[in-house]
């Protein structure tokens, strides 16, 4: 498959660890699958305890030179980096489509979004200040230094397989720390390319290394235990995200988290429906619902539930469903098997419980792991559908009558990441804003995500802000120095 790539080089067959490329393990290898075709694209060896400790052992060799390294040396390494995942664009999209199924024009806009990261913490690597604060006593100057943490550990998720990665590996490198890598099962070979890409940038041999393997459990129990490891940065699951949480509280790492998301949407009577149709398949449909901040429940006023269902439906039906590959398509399958036994379950629950399908409702006749892009009215707060998180293309309605009903149902989940809402009354769009309980917002819009604002969850949708000036803080301690005797 790599003759498809315009570099084959950037397509590899091993873990990166110590900047070299460990091929083979004692523990076999695991095929990386194509979820649009069923087809094995390629085999990687499987890390497991050893291959971890070895990548861990070389981050922290790395870490003692390049903590040391000037601000503005960081900051040209990494912008290199940026700049080669700009010039490998349509390889790095490629690879995306591939191993995750996303039509190649989204793939091409996670690129550009995953880079953006890059770019960004590239020149915030230059503006790492410390502080100087009034001292309380004669003689004495107190100061404030920021220093890297350290050795971190990432754990990346499958549905955006390089900008999960850059936006946590470009602030780590830019404050000084070194990083070890394991990308979800499913997308090991956008994370090896970035890999790839990173040493070419001159990232030193040791301090970006990325893990491939089919036993998460294994790599993640030496990651989140070892005491050379400073730091774990997850994106997954809140499932997981606990047990890690719970591993690391053993020697007290520092933890960031970006886990699972509810997101409401809520469109209120006085809305522009353009808007909110626009806004609605965005935040619904990008990746084939498969992002933590995807619209998961849309609470709809009475005075507009209808009509807007109506033009929903319409605009679902014409979706184009397929191969990420294929021109216009726009929606790929989702990730596996198990995701599409998720969707029949919810949906399941939802038409028991006296939900109508309006369109869609089922797998896909292309087979494998596609579903019909799907609409379902008549949900109500206690269907499964409405309390956990989907994570495919379905799109289910809740119709309201009050802004307070609105409210206190969105806010009803352990959820806090993102909500969006739809109105022109700027009083409204004030309380709402204030009263919804996540660490995210949209006004008038389904599409928030950028690298100058600060994204994370609040409640059990994680700890912690990625991107924005904010994001360099979480790779980042602060040393306060007390000087006396002046
Ligand atoms: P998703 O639903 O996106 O697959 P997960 O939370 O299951 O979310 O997975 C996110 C990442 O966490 C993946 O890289 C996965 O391999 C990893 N992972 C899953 N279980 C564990 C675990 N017990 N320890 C460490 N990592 C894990």
């Amino acid at each position: 498959m790599n003759h498809m790539l315009n570099e084959a080089t950037l397509w590899r067959n091993g873990a990166l660890i110590d900047g070299r490329w460990l091929t083979e393990t004692p523990h076999g290898s695991y095929g990386v699958v194509n979820p649009a075709t069923g087809e094995v694209l390629c085999s990687l060896p499987r890390c497991r305890e050893s291959e971890t400790e070895l990548a861990v052992e070389a981050a922290a060799r790395a870490l003692v030179d390049w903590r040391k390294t000037t601000a503005g040396n960081r900051s040209e390494i990494v912008r290199r980096w940026y700049d080669l995942i700009v010039e490998h664009k349509q390889d790095l999209a490629l690879l995306i489509t591939l191993e995750e199924g996303k039509p190649l024009t989204e793939a091409l806009g996670e690129i550009d979004y995953a880079a953006s990261f890059v770019q960004w913490f590239a020149e915030e690597a230059k503006r790492v200040y410390g502080e100087v604060i009034p001292a309380p006593r004669h003689g004495q100057r107190i100061l404030a230094l920021r220093q890297p943490v350290g050795v971190c550990a990432a754990i990346t998720p499958w549905n955006f397989p390089a900008a999960m990665i850059t936006r946590k590996a470009a602030p780590a490198l830019a404050a000084g720390c070194t990083m070890v890598v394991k990308p979800a099962t499913q997308t090991p070979l956008t994370a090896l390319a970035l890999g790839e890409l990173a040493l070419r940038a001159g990232v030193p041999a040791g301090a970006f290394n990325v893990l491939t393997g089919d036993d998460a459990r294994r790599i993640g129990s030496v990651l989140t235990s070892h005491d050379l490891v400073r730091k774990i940065t997850f994106t997954g699951s809140t499932e997981v995200g606990r047990v890690l949480l719970r591993q690391a509280a053993a020697t007290v790492k520092n933890c960031s988290m970006e886990l699972g998301g509810n997101a409401p949407l809520i469109v209120f009577d006085d809305a522009d429906l353009d808007v909110a149709v626009e806004g609605i398949l965005n935040a619904k449909y990008r990746n084939s619902g498969q992002s933590c901040i995807a619209a998961n429940r849309i609470f709809v006023q009475s005075g507009i539930h209808d009509a807007l269902a109506k033009r929903l439906a319409a605009r679902t039906r014409a979706l184009k469903v397929g191969n990420g590959l294929e021109d216009g398509v726009q929606i790929g399958p989702v990730i596996d098997e198990a995701a599409v036994i998720k969707l029949e379950r919810h949906l399941a629950d939802a038409v028991a419980g006296g939900a109508q399908v309006l369109v869609g409702g089922s797998r896909h006749d292309l087979g494998g792991s596609f579903f019909q892009p799907t609409v379902v009215t008549g949900v109500n707060r206690a269907m499964t559908l409405a309390r956990e998180e989907t994570f495919g293309p379905i799109m289910p309605l809740v119709r309201f009558e009050t802004e307070v009903e609105a409210v206190t149902a969105a806010n009803d989940t352990m959820f806090g990441l993102a909500a969006y809402i739809f109105s022109r009354d700027a009083a409204r769009i004030w309380r709402v804003s204030e009263g919804l309980e996540t660490g995210i917002v949209g006004v008038n819009t389904g599409l928030t995500s950028n690298e100058v604002a600060p994204f994370g969850g609040v409640k059990q949708s994680g700890l912690g802000r990625e991107g924005s000036r904010h994001g360099i803080d979480e790779y980042v301690e602060l040393k306060y120095v007390c000087w006396a005797g002046l």
